[in-house]
């Protein structure tokens, strides 16, 4: 039964997430972080579009202290998957979501005055206290408190029975550059910060500032705690900082050959006509499109491998399938990787992305719910799971 599932899977469009790749980068960054610092693996966004709950388990099995998530329903969701790790939204909350949060011991983030209102009514409305993160603003500008505002927040955090005052962090908005200036002011904000925190013998236990790039080029600031997300799936924070040796990319990105066919000379593929073959040629159809996440911006750049070697996407990238120049050896249902960890010879996150005039967060992120997703571990196929259906289960 399970065996026909994954064959379903195999031949269609799916992702294969390396769960022992994904352990394995973790354990580096835990050792870069130093065994003093605990270690907060970031799954928001459904992991990166790797898949929250797979990951969020695996992470927590390679001995991750916290979880992070941008919105409440990403911690609901995986509270109730049984992950009972602590987890910190990392933004504002949504104000009518955070009695559920207090219940569900879902840990938040304070950057406005507002924000603690909200919490503390809440919490003392259910009889639950929360668990507080104070999110200092320091160069980022985006959800924050500045340090005057943010001081006074800390002192009620720490005085009120409704807060169990847990940490105070910040953000950086640069770490990815060669350019290391505005990294450290913003740690000098951040220490003058904590300092004044201590001196009122107010400073919680958790001070976290680095994320994957802060944390690879040792921007980690007078912390305690360090927030990972990129790196942990084996993808460099930009071109400027790179990961070091030994990590590995975490997803690929498979499809098939639907349709075996040959163009004429003067035939057109796809939407508009942009491909025109000037003389007869192989091609194959993959259901492939923008609705699963492949870049729609790849046009007239993409290429695919088949057989192990990269073929030309050509014409019009469709919603939901491309058509892409084949070897004469290619078949009907034979194997096509659009993306993964280069081995083979096919592109990784990164080259697509470069080429698709974005970033590889963005391409790894947008893999959609469409796309089932198979889990290896030890390179075996170890559990499976069908979004679109609401389907998962092990092998
Ligand atoms: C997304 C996010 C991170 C993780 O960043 P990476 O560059 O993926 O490591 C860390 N902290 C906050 C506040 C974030 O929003």
């Amino acid at each position: 039964m399970n065996r026909d599932r994954l064959n379903e899977i195999y031949s269609g469009s799916h992702l294969r997430i390396d769960l022992n790749a994904y352990q394995h980068n973790i354990g580096r960054l835990r050792q870069l972080a130093g065994a003093d610092r605990s270690f907060l693996a970031v799954v928001k966004a459904n992991a990166y579009g790797h898949g929250a709950i797979h990951c969020a388990r695996a992470a927590v099995e390679a001995g991750v202290d916290y979880l992070a998530v941008a919105r409440i329903d990403e911690a609901i969701q995986l509270r109730r998957a049984d992950i009972t790790a602590p987890i910190l939204v990392l933004g504002a909350p949504n104000t009518s979501q955070i009695s559920i949060a207090l219940q569900m011991n879902v840990e938040l983030s304070v950057g406005t005055r507002s924000a603690l209102d909200s919490i503390v009514a809440a919490g003392s409305r259910i009889g639950c206290s929360a668990k507080l993160h104070l999110k200092l603003e320091t160069g980022l500008h985006r959800y924050g408190a500045d340090p005057d505002l943010a001081l006074a927040l800390a002192q009620e955090m720490k005085h009120s029975e409704w807060v169990d005052f847990r940490g105070v962090y910040t953000h950086f908005s640069s770490a990815d550059e060669v350019e290391r200036s505005p990294t450290r002011s913003q740690i000098d904000i951040m220490n003058t910060f904590t300092r004044e925190l201590k001196s009122e013998s107010i400073l919680p236990p958790l001070v976290h500032l680095a994320n994957s790039a802060g944390l690879i080029t040792g921007e980690l600031g007078e912390s305690t705690m360090v927030r990972a997300g990129i790196a942990t799936y084996g993808l460099d924070p930009s071109d400027e900082v790179k990961l070091p040796e030994g990590f590995q990319p975490v997803m690929s990105l498979h499809s098939v050959i639907s349709r075996r066919f040959q163009l004429n000379a003067g035939d057109a593929v796809s939407y508009n006509r942009t491909y025109v073959a000037a003389n007869a040629e192989e091609v194959g159809t993959v259901p492939i499109g923008y609705a699963d996440g492949l870049p729609r911006s790849l046009q007239g750049r993409g290429r695919v491998l088949v057989g192990g070697e990269l073929h030309q996407i050509l014409g019009r990238i469709c919603m939901d399938q491309i058509t892409i120049r084949v070897p004469d050896t290619a078949r009907e249902g034979d194997q096509v990787i659009v993306f993964g960890n280069g081995l083979s010879g096919e592109l990784t996150a990164e080259e697509v992305a470069y080429t698709a005039g974005t970033n590889n967060y963005e391409t790894v992120t947008r893999m959609s719910a469409r796309l089932p997703r198979i889990y290896y571990k030890n390179d075996e196929a170890v559990s499976w799971s069908v979004p679109l259906l609401g389907e998962a289960g092990s092998f």
